[in-house]
């Protein structure tokens, strides 16, 4: 099938590679120049695992091209999808004026009849939307249906999520119109549901809330467990075996942030709010979220008795592991809050580094995580890469100056941190928090709660 996308970030150039895999011809369209450059010389704009491999084959096989050009890509497609970003508005509202142009261009560039798939994250009500624009600018009344199909990829395994998704959610005006994306998904073998355009809208949204929420329900739960002397890790260990529970999107942290789940949150709070709703759960999800990195720097304030002068190594810049993607990333709102308060911020990210360095140019970016600790106060892990899993903790403890180690991803064992000569704070796990919490500057017994923990360590 020949397949036009309208995109080219982590859902367009994922999804486009994905179909050229599966023998269909696509063009990948992006507005930006440099981009498009990049990619037709081999180079990804993007960090994503596996991706630099399929796309030079699929290019060097012909099957996946890049253009700016998108008339020339709208008019040889049967299909198009519109995979551009849906950002937040100032009041949390989807800035829809990226799917707009997209819809817009389409119309003044359609030839004879097409298939126009909304796979941008969009509120209900988008699909009829862009129909409306397209019908305001198409030439001689050139038929075309909207469809809606939403992606549920991960950055990090986008590529895998991709050829294997746990479902395929396709929203059509008919049968008829649906079964061409059926065609065109059938090779994957997957669950499809296939269903009406506002269901399939619905259910992005509701399934991005969804696991806002449970991931916030694991972070109340650890906050509670650091009262409460319990530890999260076996909590949610013991909840997620449950299989009407389920063990992901069940870890505690430093909260969700990235490009989808805050945006999500707010634009379907939005929603609700213009449907007459008060959707205070989730109202109060995303305040929980917000409060948890500050949370875990008051932490790290408490415990080394004030930032001022303080030296702090932060592994982790990007939002989650496996990616370079820096939005809504919980591990720069720790960056923020400790240079705010007067620490010097000692960063490593495996990825993330450069673009981290626009933002934050007073951070010493260093080349490993063994540089960024030396040195340093104390360590704070912030997201979860698989090298910062299996760290040295004896090499750690050698070059960090205070030994104190604040685990923002519950990613390690605190016993065997312990016996590297190292006080370990998690989220949500049984260290002396509480005893730091409860006078602010120290312990109930006189005693410091780092020097507690080394002396029973
Ligand atoms: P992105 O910012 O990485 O990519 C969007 C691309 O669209 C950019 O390259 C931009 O230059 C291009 N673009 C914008 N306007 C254009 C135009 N008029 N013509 C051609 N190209 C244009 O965004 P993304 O992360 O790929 O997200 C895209 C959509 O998919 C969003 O709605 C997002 O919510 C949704 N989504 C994202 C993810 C994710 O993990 N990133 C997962 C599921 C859904």
């Amino acid at each position: 099938m020949n397949v036009c996308i309208v995109g080219t970030g982590y859902v367009g150039l994922v999804t486009g590679v994905v179909f050229a895999d599966l023998g269909n011809d696509v063009i990948c369209v992006d507005k930006v120049q440099s981009k498009v450059d990049m990619l037709n010389a081999g180079v990804m704009p993007i960090y994503e695992p596996g991706l630099e491999e399929l796309v030079s084959r699929n290019f060097a096989e012909d099957r996946l091209s890049f253009t700016t050009d998108i008339e020339d890509a709208v008019r040889r497609s049967e299909v198009i999808f519109i995979a551009v970003g849906t950002p937040p508005a100032a009041d949390g509202s989807t800035d829809l004026s990226y799917v707009e142009a997209v819809a817009m261009d389409i119309a003044h560039a359609m030839n004879n009849y097409k298939v126009v798939v909304n796979k941008s994250t969009v509120p209900v009500g988008t699909g009829d939307f862009v129909r409306r624009t397209i019908e305001a600018h198409r030439k001689d009344g050139i038929p075309f249906d909207v469809v809606s199909n939403p992606e549920f990829l991960r950055e990090g395994s986008a590529i895998s999520d991709s050829m294997h998704p746990d479902r395929i959610v396709i929203g059509a005006p008919s049968r008829m119109v649906a079964m061409k994306l059926l065609e065109l998904y059938a090779p994957l073998e997957r669950p499809m549901v296939i269903t009406d355009v506002t269901s399939s809208e619905m259910i992005k949204y509701a399934s991005n809330a969804f696991l806002a929420v449970k991931i916030t329900f694991a972070n109340a739960i650890a906050n509670i467990c650091e009262e409460a002397g319990a530890d999260v890790v076996q909590v949610t260990k013991g909840m997620g075996l449950d299989n009407r529970i389920g063990p992901s999107f069940l870890s505690a942290g430093i909260g969700y942030g990235g490009s989808c789940f805050p945006k999500d949150t707010l634009s379907l709070i939005q929603t609700a709010e213009q449907l007459g709703y008060d959707f205070e759960m989730l109202k109060a999800t995303v305040r929980t979220n917000s409060a948890q990195p500050v949370r875990f720097v008051d932490r790290i304030k408490t415990v080394l008795g004030g930032l001022e002068g303080k030296t702090v190594a932060v592994l982790g810049l990007a939002f989650k592991g496996n990616t370079d993607d820096l939005r809504e990333s919980k591990a720069l709102e720790v960056v923020a809050a400790l240079t705010d308060a007067g620490a010097t911020v000692r960063a490593f990210d495996p990825v993330a580094m450069e673009p981290a360095k626009l933002l934050f140019p007073g951070v010493t970016y260093c080349k490993s995580a063994y540089e960024a600790v030396t040195g340093a106060d104390a360590v704070a892990v912030v997201t979860e890469w698989n090298e910062f899993k299996h760290l040295n903790f004896e090499r750690i403890s050698s070059l960090l100056k205070g030994k104190i180690v604040f685990d923002g991803r519950n990613l390690y064992d605190p016993a065997q941190v312990r016996r590297n000569g190292l006080a370990y704070f998690g989220v949500g796990r049984p260290n002396h928090a509480s005893e730091v919490c409860a006078n602010g500057n120290g312990s109930k017994n006189g005693r410091s709660p780092v020097a507690a923990q080394l002396a029973t360590a």
